[in-house]
């Protein structure tokens, strides 16, 4: 699995559709400061699901709306695609290319897609849980990650060294499992109630 291209539109300090191809070997970005290489690793974090306005240095979600610079107005969308190879099947789908897009409008309404077909959030956070891009993973390190995880208490150091471990696919499945068996047990009292009721 590979990323091949960053295709990003709308978004932070990219009003024009603005295309990114990550060749063979190592890609650096190089630019002056504010130029925007940080809103580059954002469009990539967003992309794959990031839910938190505030890991994405902004208060709220459409903060990543392009809000307009001296010469331009401010747009309505933020649009960023990430095309995958995936000849090797990492990413546990049929497709040997992948490209997921995330789209977010500044009424609030939003859509996810997995090869252009609409999807759910969670559809893409699955594809990508344990593959070290998915949520929580450490493959992307911002700035302040390295002194948050330092300053960080025991209980989070320790989600850092399972994140790692790739425990944390397991710990999300069993968090999912204990809300259904929580869910099906408040539905099974439900049912105790009526059954009583009409007795
Ligand atoms: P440094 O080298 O200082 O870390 P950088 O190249 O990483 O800088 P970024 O932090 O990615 O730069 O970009 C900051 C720029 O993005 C600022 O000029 C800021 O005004 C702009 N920016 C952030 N959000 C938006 C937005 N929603 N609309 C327009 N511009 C934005």
């Amino acid at each position: 699995m590979k990323l091949q291209s960053i295709q990003i539109s709308g978004f932070k300090s990219f009003a024009e559709r603005t295309v990114i191809d990550c060749q063979d070997g190592l890609t650096g970005i190089v630019g002056p400061n504010g130029s925007g290489k940080s809103n580059i690793i954002e469009a990539i974090r967003w992309a794959l699901g990031e839910q938190s306005a505030k890991q994405l240095r902004g208060q709220k979600m459409k903060d990543v709306i392009f809000s307009g610079s001296n010469d331009r107005r401010p747009l309505n969308r933020a649009e960023v695609s990430l095309q995958f190879e995936n000849h090797d099947h990492y990413l546990d789908t049929d497709y040997s290319e992948v490209k997921i897009t995330r789209r977010y409008y500044r009424n609030g309404e939003s859509n996810y897609l997995i090869n252009d077909q609409e999807c759910l959030l969670r559809d893409i956070q699955r594809l990508f849980l344990d593959t070290g891009l998915g949520e929580g993973s450490l493959s992307i390190i911002s700035q302040g990650n390295v002194d948050d995880i330092l300053a960080g208490n025991g209980e989070q150091r320790r989600a850092v060294i399972e994140t790692a471990a790739g425990v944390y696919r397991y710990k999300k499945q069993k968090a999912d499992s204990e809300k259904k068996l929580a869910d099906t047990q408040a539905n099974v009292e439900r049912v105790s109630d009526i059954a009583r009721e009409l007795n």
